[in-house]
């Protein structure tokens, strides 16, 4: 049986960054990935680091999101160096439109504490938008500016992940599906999977939408459930806005591949992945409300994921109480990328036994028992 310091299970930003990071500290991870490397919920995201648009109140995923969006700039220098990979990191912020009295009310309530924990923003009238960008949006009721809030690319960084944590020693294979943990008493010494058997002191459940069904191979309540989202991607040749422009649930973000990238739905359809028409329909009619030449744009390609879902918005990250050797870190929801760097460092904290810098009782596996 082959052996590793840790098996992770799941191969997706969230898997990816734990084995980076592990790899740092110089342990010997493999990571297991059923299909192909970030190929679930991780290939359609957005790649918005929306530390401040995301977050509605003040509270721990906050936190985590400043503290997580704080890590990109040397991160995206460290995997350049190691991994040649650009993350392709655009620091031209996120612009969250009003689009009613009631959502101008709530923004600048948003803007007031987030103002009060030291976050940038910056409040424009709907006069002062137009002189920026002329009449590229519908009326506005004003916009929150958050200069700070970034994006890249999400299979960039994934790739950049993969490549840096494979230099310093991790193993990724692919097609891959974990079958069972292996255990010996109240401990795990190892997985099962479709190409046999691992040996490892640790094992980490990364695997997004279906952290609950892995969990249940080790008899773990999770209750990690899959939110689908569908997206567009448009042609863009020329970037109208240089920002992201963010609504109710409707975002645009121009990326430097000369696409706008228009998301995403929310819908609670089981693991079902199908592209629907009117899921697509309604997203393009959101997106036009916001900015009506849109439909003018080529169209070049659409995107389906699982997001993996909590019934408290809150990620899981830990140890699994009882179970020595089990750790989780799954339930991102829609920040998995935004939250990957954070996530990676404490969680690799955590298994080599130093003490987390970010209190992780909020998250705490068995929290929801
Ligand atoms: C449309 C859309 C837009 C989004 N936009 C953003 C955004 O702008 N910013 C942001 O921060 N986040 C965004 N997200 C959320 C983000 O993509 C997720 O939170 C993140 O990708 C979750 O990463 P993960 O590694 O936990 O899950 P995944 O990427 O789904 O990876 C889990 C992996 O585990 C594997 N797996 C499952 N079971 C097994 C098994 N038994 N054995 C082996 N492998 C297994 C799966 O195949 C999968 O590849 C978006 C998501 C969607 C769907």
């Amino acid at each position: 049986m082959q052996g590793y310091d840790v098996c992770i299970v799941g191969g997706g930003i969230i898997g990816c960054s734990i084995a980076y990071n592990l790899a740092k500290r110089g342990l010997r991870s493999v990571v297991i990935e059923k299909n192909a490397l970030g190929s679930e919920s991780t290939q359609a995201g957005a790649g918005m680091l929306g530390a401040q648009v995301e977050m509605e109140k003040p509270g721990a995923l906050f936190d985590l999101g400043i503290l997580s969006r704080a890590l990109f700039r040397d991160l995206q220098q460290e995997l350049k160096e190691l991994s040649g990979v650009d993350i392709e990191l655009q620091t031209s912020g996120i612009l969250r439109l009003a689009v009613s009295e009631e959502d101008r009310r709530s923004l600048l309530d948003r803007r007031e504490w987030q103002s009060a924990a030291g976050q940038k923003t910056e409040w424009l009238e709907d006069d002062d938008l137009r002189k920026e960008v002329g009449d590229l949006f519908g009326s506005t009721y004003g916009a929150l500016f958050l200069p700070k809030d970034h994006q890249i690319r999400a299979m960039a960084f994934l790739r950049a992940l993969v490549s840096a944590a494979g230099r310093l020693g991790t193993v990724f294979l692919e097609h891959t599906e974990l079958i069972g943990f292996v255990r010996k008493g109240d401990r795990i010494v190892g997985i099962e999977t479709n190409n046999g058997p691992f040996a490892a002191d640790a094992a980490v459940i990364a695997a997004g939408a279906w952290s609950g069904i892995v969990g249940k191979m080790a008899g773990l309540e999770l209750p990690v459930f899959p939110v689908k989202g569908q997206s567009i991607l448009a042609d863009f040749p020329t970037p109208v806005t240089p920002f992201t422009v963010f609504t109710h649930g409707t975002y645009m973000v121009p990326k430097v591949t000369g696409h706008l990238y228009i998301g995403a739905t929310m819908e609670m359809a089981g693991f079902d992945k199908t592209a629907t028409l009117q899921g697509l329909n309604r997203l393009l009619s959101d997106a036009a409300r916001i900015m009506p030449s849109v439909g003018k744009l080529g169209w070049s390609g659409n995107l389906v994921g699982l997001r993996p879902g909590s019934q408290d918005g809150l990620p899981f990250l830990g140890q699994v109480p009882g179970l020595d050797g089990l750790y989780v870190a799954s339930g991102h929801f829609r920040n998995g990328l935004l939250l990957s760097p954070i996530t990676g460092v404490v969680m690799a904290e955590l298994i080599t036994s130093c003490t987390p810098r970010v209190d992780l009782s909020p998250f705490r596996v068995s929290r929801l028992w």
